[in-house]
């Protein structure tokens, strides 16, 4: 049994939440391989690690002294070793590392530092084998991962013993030090956990796992404890906040289930992200696995006297949008009708441009197009061929004085999708969530 953890910003603030870690790491001998984040926020107006680097960065981009900044960094790793009670001195390091700022030092090397001495002294305080990511996460030229090499390197490197590695970095071709994008420790964390087949790959972070709405607009939302890949995927396609889609994919592929969990409340089980879900595996009684919405959308609608029946226009329709990059996200047609809904923001700045093509080509009856309007899906994988639940959904929107101005539903009815007006988002959201998961 092996398990894959990785701990986020969060977990790895202060000394307190490094105790933390241990104890986790330490309750369980399958945790052995640990991939970690920079030092985060320690209470909510201090500065995370990698948010000082950057600015260090910046700094020596417009020649100004960082020595300030500097000197707080290196102070957070003290602090934390200290109160580890860690015998390690990462002055050296440091040093060198300020030496190397003053001669040029790139952007992303620089930012990868934060994780760098987090996995040191996170290393020293397990007791298990540091084991630099530099030497296994490798980049192709073009920027992706080159799988393969990589989990060949770490196959080797890891080997059976408990290694810490740093997360969010890894190392191009010519040796330079290339990062992921911000939150990018969940993506080495992934790619660990494929390339060792783990049987879990545990995210602790500093919630109980993905909650069913989002909080800002839900008082105290449940939090999801199974989903699918797929159900994760078409709840943040809609706008959910979860994973980074390079954080899921590594281990999806291999069918391995991703976990979760909270540093802070390490008893709770978190949530669960499998390929399929087992119908005993999972108690809850909601069939509803979460809702979410993103607001910024338009509808743009043709109608024109048989439209159904002539062909070749929806392909008139999208080689315009293409020709001006604005992606459809969904197509409704009726039978002399036929409504697009759009990006606000890709079709705004040419919005007249595209609508004058469309009526040189299609020559239609009319065009409308509806603005402010926003989406908001329901996903579950029990709602697929349940009667009543669309009833129950159009209803609660209804009673509640929310217009409903767009439906559709996934042919493997994962989900029921609808578009609202931007004003009646955060109502349809709060409606739905109190009717499907606080009523049942
Ligand atoms: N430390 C990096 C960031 O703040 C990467 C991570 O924590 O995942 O974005």
């Amino acid at each position: 049994m092996l398990k894959v953890v990785k701990f986020g910003g969060s977990s790895c603030a202060d000394a307190a939440q490094f105790a933390k870690v241990r104890s986790i790491v330490q309750a369980d001998p399958s945790r052995r391989v640990v991939v970690v984040s920079a030092p985060g926020k320690r209470f909510r107006d201090d500065h995370k690690i990698t948010d000082l680097l950057y600015l260090c960065a910046a700094h020596i981009k417009y020649g100004v002294g960082c020595d300030d900044i500097f000197g707080l960094i290196r102070a957070r790793y003290r602090d934390i070793a200290r109160g580890c009670g860690l015998d390690i001195d990462l002055n050296g390091e440091f040093d060198v590392l300020w030496e190397k700022i003053q001669n040029g030092i790139s952007k992303d090397e620089i930012a990868s530092r934060g994780e760098y001495f987090s996995a040191k002294l996170m290393a020293a305080y397990l007791g298990f084998e540091f084991l630099d990511a530099a030497l296994w996460v490798k980049f192709r030229f073009d920027g992706s991962v080159d799988q393969e090499a990589s989990y060949e390197a770490l196959r080797r490197a890891a080997d059976g013993r408990g290694v810490v590695t740093p997360g969010f970095y890894g190392v191009m071709p010519d040796g330079h030090i290339k990062t992921f994008s911000r939150g990018g420790s969940d993506i080495t964390g992934a790619l660990a956990a494929a390339a060792l087949d783990a049987d879990v790959y545990e995210n602790w972070t500093d919630v109980s796992g993905i909650l069913m709405a989002d909080p800002r607009i839900v008082k105290d939302p449940a939090p999801i404890s199974h989903i699918t890949y797929n159900e994760l995927r078409e709840l943040s396609y809609v706008g959910a906040q979860v994973l980074h889609e390079g954080a899921v994919y590594p281990v999806r592929e291999k069918h391995i289930p991703l976990n979760i969990r909270n540093t802070n409340d390490p008893t709770h089980p978190g949530t669960l992200i499998m390929e399929k879900i087992d119908d005993d595996a999972d108690k809850s009684d909601t069939f509803i696995t979460g809702i979410a919405g993103k607001k910024g959308f338009s509808i743009i609608t043709i109608a024109k006297t048989s439209l159904s029946s002539e062909h070749g226009i929806l392909l008139q329709i999208m080689e315009v949008l293409e020709k001006h990059r604005i992606n459809v996200e969904f197509i409704l047609s009726g039978i002399d009708t036929v409504s697009l809904m759009v990006s606000a923001a890709e079709v705004s700045r040419q919005l007249y441009e595209v609508l004058g093509e469309l009526q040189k080509r299609l020559k239609p009856n009319s065009i409308t197009v509806s603005e402010h309007i926003a989406i908001v899906a329901a996903v579950g994988r029990k709602m697929a061929y349940r009667l009543g639940t669309s009833g129950k959904l159009f209803a609660t929107l209804g009673d509640n004085g929310v217009n409903v101005r767009m439906i559709t539903q996934g042919p493997d009815e994962l989900n029921i999708i609808v578009g609202v007006e931007e004003k009646d988002f955060e109502q349809a959201i709060r409606v739905l969530y109190d009717s499907f998961v606080k009523e049942k």
